[in-house]
């Protein structure tokens, strides 16, 4: 297979962690045979710095060219005094919106090699936390109208929170397949005891799983589903849910693993362009140094195999080289326990490398 990648390094850590994805991603060319085309173009405060702005429409337009998007992260201290509309972050809510990118999909894995990272207890993570979150990224709260206005002498703000039964079906349908492709079990996040747009989220949601009957569907309240992660978060396969629980729900989930530096996330249109990207952000604390944890994008790559080129047994090879690496005992400085051995960024890379095929 042919197929054109548009590679968005960005800032800080973000050139260093892209350029292993882009090795293993070589790798799984030459052992299957497969063309990868890397067209690359700034994002962030590297396109700040010479654009002026955070993302070119040219740059948008290659990626809309591309059959996918890698990622690394954008923004970092130089460009924090930025005005609001041309901060690095502008650019990656432009480069969703013009792709239509309207599924997030995270999956949270406690690797067992890595399970005393989590601050659980080891009774609560079991054999290994193993969960994928679909969030619904283009509408809800963040899009809705939004204004502060001032009644009675005093400023009184509203933000508007639509949904669509559209809206609903198309993440609806996303989760339900993902699903499919695991565990067959699905849970789907609301607030149907207190809002409308819940209470149409939750109708969609039954509508769809009469179509999705392999498919074990459960309806679960935002924050009952806050506490079961924390609780027992080896009960959930799939959950789904709304663009602003799914930023919460998300970034407090990932937390479970106790290793940010491992974790991939998709994000995806109706067609099969999508952007993948690991969920940190540019470090800047440790940029230009080689010492990043370059897993998280290698992971990137691999759901970029499984979700945009439906390569799925490259996409296992991804992974199970990745589990071999930590089975190794292979470590970055973020994950590094007694008795591991320390490698560099591009070091982890080669290793990675090394168990995907031959040379
Ligand atoms: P961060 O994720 O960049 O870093 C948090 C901590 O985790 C730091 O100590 C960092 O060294 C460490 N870390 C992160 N990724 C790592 C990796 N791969 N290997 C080893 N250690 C890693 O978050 P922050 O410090 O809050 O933000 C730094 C900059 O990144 C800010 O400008 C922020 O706006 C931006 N950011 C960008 C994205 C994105 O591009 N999607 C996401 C979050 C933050």
């Amino acid at each position: 297979m042919n197929k054109k990648i548009a590679v968005l390094p960005g800032d800080g850590i973000g050139p260093e962690i892209v350029a292993q994805a882009v090795k293993v991603l070589d790798r799984i060319a030459s052992v299957y045979g497969h063309k990868f085309e890397y067209t690359y173009v700034d994002i962030g405060g590297c396109s700040i710095d010479k654009f002026g702005i955070p993302i070119t429409e040219e740059g948008i337009e290659l990626c809309k060219n591309s059959d996918s998007v890698l990622l690394g992260a954008v923004g970092g201290p130089k460009w924090d005094a930025c005005p609001p509309n041309i901060r690095p972050e502008k650019a990656l809510l432009a480069v969703r919106k013009e792709l239509n990118l309207f599924a997030n999909l995270r999956p949270i894995k406690l690797f067992p090699q890595l399970a005393s990272a989590s601050p659980l207890k080891k009774e609560i993570v079991g054999e290994g936390i193993d969960l994928l979150i679909v969030r619904e990224l283009t509408g809800g709260v963040y899009f809705g109208n939004r204004q502060t206005e001032e009644i009675n002498g005093e400023l009184v703000a509203t933000d508007i929170m639509p949904y669509s039964e559209h809206e609903i079906e198309r993440i609806g349908r996303v989760a339900f397949e993902t699903a499919l492709k695991r565990r067959k079990k699905l849970a789907s996040v609301d607030k149907a005891n207190v809002l409308d747009t819940s209470r149409l989220w939750r109708n969609v949601m039954h509508s769809l799983s009469k179509e999705y009957s392999e498919v074990s569907y459960s309806d679960i309240l935002v924050d009952n589903t806050a506490m079961q992660l924390i609780k027992n978060p080896t009960q959930f396969d799939v959950l789904v849910t709304e663009n602003m629980f799914g930023d919460i729900l998300s970034d407090e989930a990932s937390m479970l693993t106790g290793s940010i530096g491992m974790m991939p996330s998709a994000s995806l249109s109706s067609g099969t362009l999508g952007m993948y990207e690991p969920i940190h952000g540019s470090a800047p604390d440790i940029a230009g140094m080689n010492i990043a944890n370059p897993l998280g994008t290698v992971l990137s790559a691999a759901m970029m195999l499984r979700y945009s080129f439906h390569m799925t047994t490259e996409a296992d090879l991804v992974e199970q080289a990745v589990e071999k690496v930590l089975d190794e005992g292979y470590r970055t400085g973020d994950i590094l326990q007694e008795g591991t051995v320390k490698v560099s960024c591009s070091e982890m890379g080669d290793l990675v490398v090394s168990h995907i095929g031959m040379s």
